[in-house]
């Protein structure tokens, strides 16, 4: 206990409940207790366990860096310039902050500052941005870039799912339409009702996709002041419309699984969407039927295929779809699917923000995405679709965890709650502060014994005029906290955090 002493009693309690003594980090060596006699005193490492304790009074690290071991993520490093650095294990940040040579710069997601070092004197990779927008989720991804003969291999450094809320953007928008419109019909002061006075400008877009398009712009930038970016993949069309410019798709047969089959097979889900054109079943594997069959001199040309489940392809057989009695499924095939359906105004728009970042934009195409999922074997979830994107030699997603980053919003501006019909039904109460902390803080509460909800968390905030909050952490909600109990972490920033 000597090494103790110079803490306070309660510094002392909070030590030992600290990540850095159930770490496993040693009594100082030269110490009684230590084996080896004569080893010479390491001094910083009596500085260390004091400047661990002063950083680990919020446990920095847990919560969402928990696991240790394999399955982590990882934790950006800034310079003592505030300059990107390479991105460092948790293990190593842990060293890192002990010694005193790092502070915690952020928390969630966690980003360390080295007080010792400045960009010049250390050796970057070169570390690439992948995209994979969505319409729900958008995959976000780094990777390290190894550039071998073959082509580029992408080492994941960080893998995201940023979650939109542009469904939420959608309805609120419609309840300050109602709003308004009340306000006109009681004679309260109000807008004056416009009409056939308004154009859309060139390039406009709703509010709601407008709103998942700035996630994506946030994210981007964030994530460029945190790691060294060189460059940004981004998948802007669903299929590439010059690998289907040729209908016999010469050399390439699409069975084979290379690149233009893949196209081919992104080309044919949209047109017909995601289901079969003879029965209409979704939920199952798809085969590429021939309308002509191969076997009756039937071409791989993009017309003469379609989207079909494995027992409509087996049981139609030698026929031809008029033959087996489908001839509107020929005259949809005869159609060609405009480009709009392949390239969309926010992915577009996405591209054309992203380009302002001043980096090299790589577009991409989303039968590519699939392709190279299917080459090197990667499971199927939005962030590893992000690491997908571009053109590969290879991918490594190693063991990471995946970063859930939930857009909430930062609360309204107005005080008033709205039926949806745009009746005022009660206010919120005037200051959005309570205690110091706002709804979206990320706090840390430690409750004592006697009460109902004893426990210490780590989450979300909600905070209510009574000073009782509620706490939504990774694991649920608890609710009746009260202010005393909490401490700050991080100011909210309008994302939620969780490891998937
Ligand atoms: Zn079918």
């Amino acid at each position: 206990m000597r090494m103790l002493r110079w803490m306070g009693h309660e510094t002392q309690e909070r030590f030992f409940n600290s990540w850095l003594f159930r770490s496993g980090l040693k009594a100082p060596q030269g110490s009684e207790r230590c084996s080896e006699r004569n080893k010479p005193v390491h001094h910083w490492r009596e500085e260390m366990f004091r400047n661990a304790v002063l950083d680990a009074l919020d446990s920095p690290l847990q919560g969402l860096s928990a696991g240790r071991g394999k399955d982590l993520s990882m934790v950006f490093v800034l310079d003592r310039d505030i300059r990107p650095l390479m991105p460092t294990t948790p293990k190593r940040a842990r060293l890192l902050l002990a010694q005193g040579r790092a502070v915690v710069h952020r928390i969630a997601p966690f980003v360390i500052r080295l007080r010792d070092r400045r960009v010049e004197d250390c050796v970057l990779q070169p570390v690439a941005l992948k995209i994979d927008p969505g319409s729900q989720t958008s995959g976000m991804a780094l990777a390290r870039v190894e550039e071998t003969e073959a082509g580029d291999v992408h080492h994941a450094l960080f893998l995201s799912e940023v979650s939109h809320r542009g469904q939420q953007v959608h309805r609120n928008k419609g309840t300050q339409r109602n709003a308004r419109r009340r306000r006109r019909s009681a004679n309260l002061r109000h807008r004056a009702p416009r009409f056939n006075n308004r154009s859309i400008p060139l390039g406009w877009l709703a509010p709601s996709i407008l709103s998942r398009l700035d996630n994506t712009v946030t994210w981007t930038n964030r994530l460029s002041q945190w790691v060294p970016l060189i460059r940004i993949d981004v998948e802007r069309v669903r299929f590439d419309t010059h690998l289907l410019q040729n209908p016999e798709l010469t050399g390439v047969d699409y069975q084979r699984g290379e690149l233009a089959g893949w196209e081919v097979r992104a080309y044919l889900l949209i047109k017909y969407g995601y289901h079969c054109v003879y029965c209409g079943k979704t939920d199952c594997p798809f085969e590429l039927d021939h309308l002509l069959p191969r076997s009756r001199g039937g071409s791989n040309r993009i017309s003469n295929l379609v989207l079909s489940c494995h027992e409509c392809n087996a049981t139609k057989g030698n026929q031809t779809a008029t033959e087996w009695g489908h001839p509107e499924v020929a005259a949809q095939a005869k159609q060609p699917l405009k480009d709009a359906a392949a390239v969309n105004a926010t992915r577009f728009k996405l591209v054309e923000a992203l380009t302002a970042f001043g980096l090299p934009v790589g577009t991409w195409s989303g039968g590519r995405t699939r392709w190279n999922r299917a080459r090197f074997s990667i499971e199927k979830t939005h962030a590893l679709d992000a690491l997908c994107v571009g053109e590969l030699a290879g991918v490594e997603p190693g063991s990471l965890k995946t970063l859930a980053i939930t857009a909430t919003g930062r609360g309204d501006h107005c005080r008033t709650n709205w039926t949806k019909h745009g009746f005022p039904r009660s206010y919120k109460m005037r200051p959005k502060m309570v205690a110091g902390f706002a709804t979206g803080d990320r706090i840390k509460a430690r409750v004592p014994a006697p009460l109902k909800t004893e426990g210490i968390y780590v989450g979300r905030v909600a905070v209510r005029k009574s000073k009782s909050f509620s706490i939504t952490t990774h694991t649920g909600e608890v609710d009746g906290v009260n202010a005393k109990y909490c401490h700050l972490m991080q100011r909210g920033d309008g994302y939620s955090y969780a490891i998937v």
